[in-house]
């Protein structure tokens, strides 16, 4: 992206010498460049970060041009105070300063794993560095977020177990010890992560949803009324737009639909030739899918397609491994479907 003269209205930006707050550790003395934003609440005046150009120009391209603009449409560089270039900016302050500290505190990109405040804490430092492309701190960021979410089967055992484990030591409420779905989706779609987009839409599509269905949105984080406290996380439903809303209820159709056609599809996998026609332990296993059927319904509430396939394959984990193998296929056969039904819905 290129910044364009908007980007740096001075008069919508500038602000009087009664509203200059020095910023309390992105202040240096030495440094060669101040950075002036307007607080987010426009009546708190502007904030003032001293910092060095090598800094910015060594993190962002964008930055790399603008500094050395001797003028133009750029930051005001016809502007200098206590000796140094000043360039001003439209960013919050509040966001400049996760995006500075960045660059001068690479502690800040440290995040608690799986804590629902991350996606709210890094969301104005991500906005940045899309923002001005500075690349490697949009990746650590990206890296925080992919840890917390999963690409593959495997890494959503690794979660689920973890979760599992949670829940084993007593921790009750999901909520605090998962990220929060509908902030993560949002950033993966504002800021162009792939890489989230199908496990927080997963995640929500998830999610009990009773009321909503009609486009109907609560207001509040809150689980539906039917839901158990605990057992569920719960979502910040107004973070999502009506398409948005129309994405996840599509993801719940689909995923519905699978849920339910699962024993049937199980069975369709075994060898035409099924060779375990004598009574014995594999036919027992798989007449006991049958059973499953009945409860499937009530699932399409809460349509965890790969929490129902892990119960369905432990209870079949004693198939001998001629039955075993086709199942296995016919999973990454399904999995890979998902991913593309998704893929399409977000498309869409
Ligand atoms: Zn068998």
């Amino acid at each position: 992206m290129s910044l364009t003269p908007g980007d740096y209205d001075a008069d919508n930006i500038r602000g009087s010498d009664a509203d200059v707050k020095k910023h309390p550790t992105l202040y240096f003395d030495n440094g060669d460049i101040i950075v002036i934003c307007p607080f987010r609440e426009k009546d708190k005046g502007y904030q003032h970060f001293r910092v060095d150009q090598i800094f910015l120009s060594r993190h962002s391209p964008i930055f790399k041009t603008t500094v050395s603009l001797p003028t133009g449409p750029g930051p005001s560089q016809e502007d200098s105070m206590e000796g140094v270039s000043v360039m001003r900016v439209p960013d919050d302050a509040e966001d400049m300063e996760g995006f500075l500290k960045a660059m001068y505190e690479p502690s800040s990109l440290f995040f608690k794993r799986f804590s629902p405040e991350t996606s709210l804490r890094m969301k104005g430092t991500l906005k940045l560095a899309t923002k001005y492309e500075a690349r490697s701190i949009r990746d650590a960021l990206i890296c925080v977020l992919k840890e917390d979410w999963w690409t593959t089967y495997k890494e959503w055992e690794l979660r689920q177990d973890y979760q599992d484990r949670q829940v084993a030591h007593g921790h009750k409420n999901l909520d605090e010890i998962l990220p929060e779905p509908a902030s993560c989706y949002r950033l993966a779609v504002e800021f162009n992560i792939p890489s989230i987009r199908f496990s927080t839409l997963y995640a929500l599509a998830c999610v009990p949803w009773a009321g909503n269905d009609r486009g109907t949105v609560r207001k509040k984080r809150q689980p539906a009324k039917d839901v158990e406290q605990g057992k569920h996380i719960t979502v910040n439903w107004d973070l999502l737009d009506r398409d948005d809303l129309f994405k996840v209820g599509k993801a719940r159709q689909i995923l519905a639909r699978k849920i339910v056609a699962l024993p049937q599809e199980m069975k369709d996998q075994r060898h035409p030739a099924y060779f375990h026609r004598t009574p014995g332990p594999c036919q027992a296993i798989w007449e006991g899918l049958d059973t499953r059927k009945g409860s499937r319904c009530v699932v399409t509430e809460e349509p965890d397609l790969l929490l129902e396939w892990r119960a369905v394959h432990a209870e079949l984990s004693k198939l001998c491994s001629d039955c075993m193998t086709p199942l296995d296929n016919y999973w990454n056969k399904l999995w890979a479907q998902l991913e593309g039904d998704f893929d399409k819905i977000l498309r869409g």
